[in-house]
């Protein structure tokens, strides 16, 4: 940016008005409300790691589909045991593991069997390798089993036309183990939303390159990108825009056409050079103050046609915005029914002060083995990011509360 040109322009105004707040429950709602679903489509399974199933899945076959040996050993019929033991018999046939034709036992005989072999008709049992002498051509027998014993039965875990993967179901490695035993090559589940994630200030550096007085690291796009994916979206970073409006749109058209969602940082206070406020006003994009701190100021609306939620600079705001704002919509969008983080209660280790009329989002360690205990960590600056990085949850102040004693009660949000 070439400060010197800027200033020989006419002086920018200030950009503060004053607005009635927004509550943290209707921003949450709009910026809900705008990410909306995404669509449904079927994704091979390889793919479906943590997203919801968007329909309920019937069973296609039983599970197991045929009866089979639990145990490496001797398909038998229990009958052929039930006279004086030890007892020989003759070893008609050997049956692997993915043997499709089968030889009916007859009585008298046993067939050799492994784990997941199908059980021959006429047997009704399977003797493990370890009760006999392991013959191969006549086996020994020296213990007697029951009808049924080591035998898997078609169905015992799933039945044919089951609705065993109901709609809403978060696929986990187990679920996902289900739908391939089940056959599945894909399942119908929400896509994933792509985030586009654009940083704005002059002042930005990318890590890597020499910082000059007056600037710093860029942050707030690495931490919100790693947030998107964390969420199970897709982000698509695009490191960042200096104050320049021009610039701005520049950088977002070629991605238009490509993502679901942008979220900006940056440029929405009341300074003179908010770029993102100055960009969008021409735009549905309502910008507000949320009665909230950190991260008052939020914006949210559309630009040509896509959600665009705009987040304050600050990187703790920005990042406690997403997790307030972002973060459970794009849970949302892809169907997750839990789109909050668990919270729980708690008591503060130290006192607290919090202004009238705004929740306060403060950053906090808890230690479960403390008895309920959450240590405040760092001031409530909002760019204290390093006590932000310590921190594993964030302590919710409500509104009407400006002072937290030692001991007082507060509900904790678990940010991991
Ligand atoms: P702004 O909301 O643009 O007025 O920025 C508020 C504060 O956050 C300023 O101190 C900025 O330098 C800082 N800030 C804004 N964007 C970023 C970013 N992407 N990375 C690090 N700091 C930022
Ligand atoms: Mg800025």
């Amino acid at each position: 940016m070439n400060w010197v040109k800027r200033s020989s322009r006419p002086p920018r105004r200030w950009q503060y008005a004053v607005v009635s707040p927004t509550t943290v429950a209707e921003h949450r709602q709009r910026v809900a409300e705008l990410v909306g679903l995404m669509p449904v489509l079927q994704l091979p399974l390889d793919e479906c790691l943590g997203l919801v199933l968007a329909a309920d899945v019937i069973a296609p076959v039983s599970l197991p589909p045929f009866d089979n040996s639990a145990m490496d050993g001797y398909a038998v019929r229990a009958a052929d045991l039930a006279g004086d033991l030890p007892v020989r018999l003759p070893v008609a046939d050997d049956i692997p593991a993915g043997r499709v034709e089968l030889n009916a036992l007859e009585p008298g005989t046993v067939h050799r069997i492994m784990t997941g072999a199908p059980v021959p008709p006429g047997a009704d049992a399977v003797v493990q390798v370890e009760w006999t002498d392991g013959g191969t051509e006549t086996v020994t027998i020296n213990r007697a089993v029951a009808a049924g014993a080591n035998i898997r039965t078609a169905g015992d875990d799933v039945e044919k036309g089951d609705a065993v993967l109901v709609a809403g179901t978060v696929l986990r490695p187990s679920t996902l183990g289900l739908a391939s035993a089940l056959g599945h090559p894909e399942l119908p589940v929400r896509r994933r939303p792509r985030v586009l994630v654009l940083s704005t200030g002059s002042e930005l550096v990318e890590p890597g390159q020499p910082l000059q007085p007056g600037q710093i690291y860029e942050s707030n796009g690495m931490m919100l990108a790693s947030a998107v994916r964390d969420a199970g979206g897709i982000a698509v970073r695009l490191r960042f825009v200096p104050d320049d409006v021009e610039e701005f749109h520049r950088a977002l058209a070629p991605y238009l056409g490509s993502v679901d969602v942008i979220v900006t940082s940056g440029g929405v206070s009341a300074g003179a050079y908010e770029v993102v406020k100055d960009a969008l006003a021409s735009h549905d994009v309502r910008f507000t103050k949320v009665a909230m701190q950190p991260g008052g100021p939020q914006g949210a609306g559309t630009y040509e046609g896509l959600p665009v939620l705009t987040l304050p600079g600050n990187p703790v705001s920005a990042q406690v915005s997403f997790e307030v704002f972002v973060r459970p919509a794009l849970l949302a969008s892809m169907g997750h029914a839990q789109a909050e983080r668990p919270t729980a209660r708690a008591t503060v280790s130290s006192p607290l002060t919090s202004p009238a009329g705004k929740t306060q989002f403060r950053r906090g360690l808890y230690d479960p083995s403390s008895g309920q205990v959450v240590t405040p960590v760092g001031g409530p600056g909002s760019h204290l990011l390093s006590a932000l990085a310590l921190s594993n949850c964030l302590i919710e102040v409500p509104e009407d509360v400006t002072e937290l004693a030692a001991g007082d009660e507060v509900t904790i949000r678990h940010l991991q």
